[in-house]
C-alpha cells in the first residue's frame, strides 16, 4: 500500500490496491492521523480491507468521490478543504450532514453516495469521556463559532439542548447568523439568572469576564494555538478553576491556552479525543458495529 493516493492512482486501480477499500480525502493530507487509527480499527476488527491517504484537489473531488463505488469502497472520510463541496456531490445527506452543510464520512450505498457528518457527535462524546458530562447540562462558549468546526460544535450543543451557548467569532456577522439559525433550540426557558440561552459576543476582555462566570465548557474552535507565536485566545487571567476547557487542536497536545488553564485549577482536554470519536463513529457507520475505541486510542 502506497503512503498517499492521488486521483490518477483511483483512475489506474490495480490489483494491489484491491485491499484500499477505505479513505481520507484531502488537501493536504500526509499529516493526517486517521489511516494509522482506522487500520488499527480494521485490524483489530479482523476486517480484510485497509485504509489509506488520498491527496485529492478540490476540482477533482467531484470524480474521485464517484470511482469509490467502482472501486469497491466501502466509504471515505473527507477532511480539508472538501467538507463543505461534498455535501453538495452526494446523493443523500442525513439530518444532522444536511443541518451543518458538511459531510466528513461518507458510506457506499451500491452505486449511492451517502453523506454523514460525525463531528458534532464526535465532540459530544468526545466531552461524556473526557470530563463524564452531557452537553445537555452545560453553558457552553464556542471559540471560532462560525468556522466549519466550530459551527459543528454549536450546532451540537444546540442539538443536545445545552444549557446556554455563547458564539465567539472573529467576523461576528458569522455569529450572529448562526444564532438566529439556532435560536428555535432555545426557545424554552430555564431557570439561569441574568444571562440569555443563546447570545454572541465581542472577545474583548469586558465581555468575556461577565460571559465566564455563566459558563461550564469552553471550547477553542479556532487555530489559535497551533503556533508558539499565536496570541491566546483567552488571557490567563480570566481562566477560573470552575471551567472545563476543550482545545479542538491537538498539535501540540498542549497549548498556551492548555497550560494557563492546567495552573489555573480548571480542566482540560486538547482535541484529540475528537478526531478518535468522529473516526469511531465513522467505523460505526461503515460496518455497523462497535469501533474498538482502545485500539484506535493506541494508534493515535
Ligand atoms: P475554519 O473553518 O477555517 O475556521 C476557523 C475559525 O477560526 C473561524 O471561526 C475563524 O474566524 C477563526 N479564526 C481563524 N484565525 C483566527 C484568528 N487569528 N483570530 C481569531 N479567530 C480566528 O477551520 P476549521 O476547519 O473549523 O478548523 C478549526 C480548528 O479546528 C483547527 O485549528 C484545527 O486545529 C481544529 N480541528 C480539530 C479537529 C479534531 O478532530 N480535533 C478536526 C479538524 C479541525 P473567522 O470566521 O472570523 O475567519
Amino acid at each position: 500500500m502506497k503512503d498517499v493516493y492521488t486521483l490518477a492512482d483511483l483512475r489506474n486501480w490495480s490489483g494491489d490496491d484491491a485491499a484500499v477499500r477505505l479513505g481520507v480525502f484531502g488537501d493536504p493530507v500526509e499529516h493526517s492521523l486517521s489511516p494509522k487509527m482506522q487500520n488499527a480499527a480494521l485490524e483489530k476488527s479482523g476486517i480484510a480491507a485497509r485504509y489509506a491517504a488520498f491527496h485529492i484537489h478540490p476540482e477533482e473531488l467531484a470524480e474521485a468521490l464517484r470511482l469509490l463505488p467502482a472501486r469497491n469502497c466501502i466509504g471515505a472520510n473527507l477532511t480539508l478543504p472538501h467538507k463543505v463541496a461534498a455535501a453538495g456531490m452526494v446523493d443523500e445527506l442525513e439530518t444532522f450532514a444536511a443541518e451543518v452543510g458538511a459531510v466528513n464520512t461518507i458510506r457506499v450505498e451500491g452505486d449511492k453516495l451517502i453523506g454523514f457528518n460525525t463531528d458534532g457527535p464526535g465532540f459530544a462524546r468526545a466531552i461524556r469521556h473526557e470530563f463524564w458530562v452531557d452537553l445537555r447540562d452545560l453553558r457552553v462558549l464556542v471559540f471560532g463559532a462560525g468556522g466549519g468546526v466550530g459551527q459543528g460544535i454549536a450546532r451540537q450543543c444546540a442539538r443536545e439542548g445545552c444549557e446556554r451557548l455563547v458564539l465567539v467569532n472573529r467576523d461576528r456577522d458569522k455569529a450572529k447568523q448562526l444564532a438566529e439559525a439556532l435560536q428555535p433550540f432555545f426557545k424554552e426557558a430555564r431557570v439561569l439568572g441574568p444571562v440569555a440561552r443563546l447570545e454572541t459576543v465581542e472577545r474583548t476582555e469586558a465581555a468575556l469576564r461577565f460571559q465566564l462566570a455563566n459558563t461550564d465548557l469552553v471550547v477553542n474552535a479556532t487555530p489559535l494555538g497551533m503556533k508558539r507565536s499565536d496570541p491566546p485566545v483567552l488571557a490567563e487571567s480570566l481562566i477560573a478553576p470552575h471551567l472545563m476547557i476543550y482545545d479542538t487542536i491537538y498539535a501540540p497536545p498542549r497549548t498556551a491556552l492548555l497550560k494557563s488553564a492546567v495552573e489555573a485549577g480548571a480542566r482540560t482536554a486538547n482535541g484529540l479525543s475528537m478526531l478518535l470519536h468522529q473516526g469511531a463513529l465513522a467505523f460505526e457507520i461503515w460496518f455497523d458495529r462497535d469501533a474498538p475505541l482502545d485500539a484506535m486510542r493506541a494508534a493515535l
